[in-house]
């Protein structure tokens, strides 16, 4: 991954060269790209000390992680030029590393998505189909990687956008545990559930650039007192117990996904690994769950999109306050958005707080609880597919938010207990990329990337998918 002995201001121009052509192909994945600022990156890595993995290594950023340099739209019209006054975290540390931030990538407005066709900016194109979506919401992030525009990229998960992105596109997708990393600068969409992660083409890019950023923050109190994820590796999985859970195959589940996971349960079996079925039988309320859980939280964090402290203004023909958020709201924001704040609100109210919200919650500490049980029992990571289908056609699930939402079905769970997850290429299905799940016990992130990386070194598919 590290550019040699260390050309930065030929890595700027390439990577600008990159960026451009990609441009040039339509595929939509970036938001904001400037050579000269690329330039500027190049002679402040030159000045400074920072060695290690990602010196040099230009990085995109999905647009909802704020850099002081350029705008943060969280690809909506609400943030329209919106410059943030500070950088998150996440990307001082990237900086820190050596790093170069490269571009801010496309994505579903305000992260809530499962196809990156929400973006008021246009949708992103999967890199080998255009016809085709490259999942969501971090479409722009997980496109950028496949297409071997950056080797590796930062997104947000809620409830799975980086690990179903990364299936769709054959690239890997690591989500830490809630808390390793920080989430100051990370834009609020579901406050419970927001981490951002990480994409590379190989499990130890994924997990380097991860290391780089975890790590507790005095900025962000929700992050555990625990020190960044070491990459570790592993020769075999001697010794291990992988489980299988049984509601993560169901009998209609799609062919080609069905086969890739047969092949790599079997390549997990000939490096020494265990494999049991087990049971988590909450999971199929992972959906309905999260669908109150996220909208009740994004509800109230989007509530600060009031056109009066953050972008966007309209006024509107009354000319009082409420006029001026109706005029704001209304036009700023898109109907994928709306339609969260309103479910959410509903969640909430008085009338429905128990009936749902509370509900949901209590469905949350169940689901939670069944990983909890099956760690308890002797397993020590769980294989699933991550997503149900190979990457869909753009348009196909638009009209039906419940048919996009169930994208998400193998993802959600981890994200509502907080454990750490990646997708890793486990093969194609028609000659498209499929994922394989591992997840892993809460703070067992580190087993999770040396296992991974095991796994990765023993399935078809690889991680390149360039084109
Ligand atoms: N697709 C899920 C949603 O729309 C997950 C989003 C995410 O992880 N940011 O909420």
């Amino acid at each position: 991954m590290t550019a040699s002995a260390l050309d930065l201001q030929g890595v700027a121009r390439d990577t600008g060269a990159r960026l451009t052509r990609a441009e040039r192909d339509g595929l939509n994945a970036v938001l904001h790209w400037d050579q000269a600022l690329l330039d500027a990156e190049a002679s402040r890595v030159e000045q400074s000390r920072a060695g290690g993995p990602l010196r040099g290594v230009p990085v995109a950023i999905k647009d909802n992680i704020v850099t002081a340099e350029q705008p943060t739209t969280c690809g909506s019209k609400i943030l329209e030029g919106y410059c943030s006054p500070y950088s998150a975290t996440a990307i001082d540390r990237l900086r820190a590393a050596g790093a170069l931030i490269a571009a801010k990538s496309n994505l579903d407005e305000f992260a809530m998505g499962s196809s990156t066709e929400h973006s008021a900016y246009g949708r992103v194109r999967h890199p080998l189909d255009p016809e085709r979506v490259p999942g969501g919401s971090s479409g722009g992030s997980a496109a950028l990687v496949a297409a071997g525009v950056v080797p590796i990229a930062l997104g947000s998960e809620t409830g799975g956008s980086v690990r179903q992105p990364a299936s769709f596109c054959g690239v890997v997708g690591l989500k830490p545990s809630y808390g390793r990393v920080s989430r100051f600068g990370l834009v609020a969409f579901g406050s419970s559930l927001d981490c951002i992660s990480t994409f590379g083409r190989t499990v130890r890019d994924a997990g380097e650039t991860l290391s780089a950023i975890s790590g507790p923050d005095p900025r962000d109190a929700t992050t555990v007192d625990r020190p960044p994820i070491a990459v570790e590796s592993m020769a075999d999985l001697a010794g291990l117990t992988i489980g299988l859970p049984a509601e993560y195959f169901p009998a209609d589940l799609h062919p080609g996904v069905a086969a890739a996971l047969r092949e790599t349960i079997e390549a997990v079996k000939a490096l020494g690994a265990r494999v049991r079925e087990v049971s988590l039988p909450h999971s199929k309320y992972a959906v309905p769950t999260y669908y109150i859980v996220n909208p009740a939280e994004a509800a109230a964090n989007l509530a600060r999109y009031d056109g009066v402290r953050y972008g966007q203004r309209r006024i509107g023909p009354e000319g009082d306050i409420r006029a001026l958020y109706r005029a704001t709201r209304g036009s700023g924001f898109g109907p994928e958005v709306r339609r969260r704040i309103l479910v959410g609100t509903y969640v909430l109210s008085a009338g429905y707080y128990e009936a749902y919200y509370r509900k949901a919650q209590q469905v949350r500490a169940l689901i939670a609880g069944d990983f909890e049980r099956v760690f308890c029992d002797g397993v020590d990571l769980l294989l699933t597919p991550t997503t149900p289908t190979p990457a869909f056609r753009a348009g196909e699930k638009t009209d039906d938010p419940v048919t996009m939402y169930l994208a998400d079905i193998f993802t959600t769970a981890v994200s509502l207990a907080g454990l750490p997850a990646i997708s890793i290429p486990a093969g194609r299905s028609d000659g498209l990329p499929v994922g394989a799940q591992l997840i892993a016990p809460l703070h067992r992130d580190e087993r999770l990337i040396a296992v991974a990386g095991v796994v990765e070194g023993a399935i078809a598919g690889g991680a390149e998918v360039r084109r």
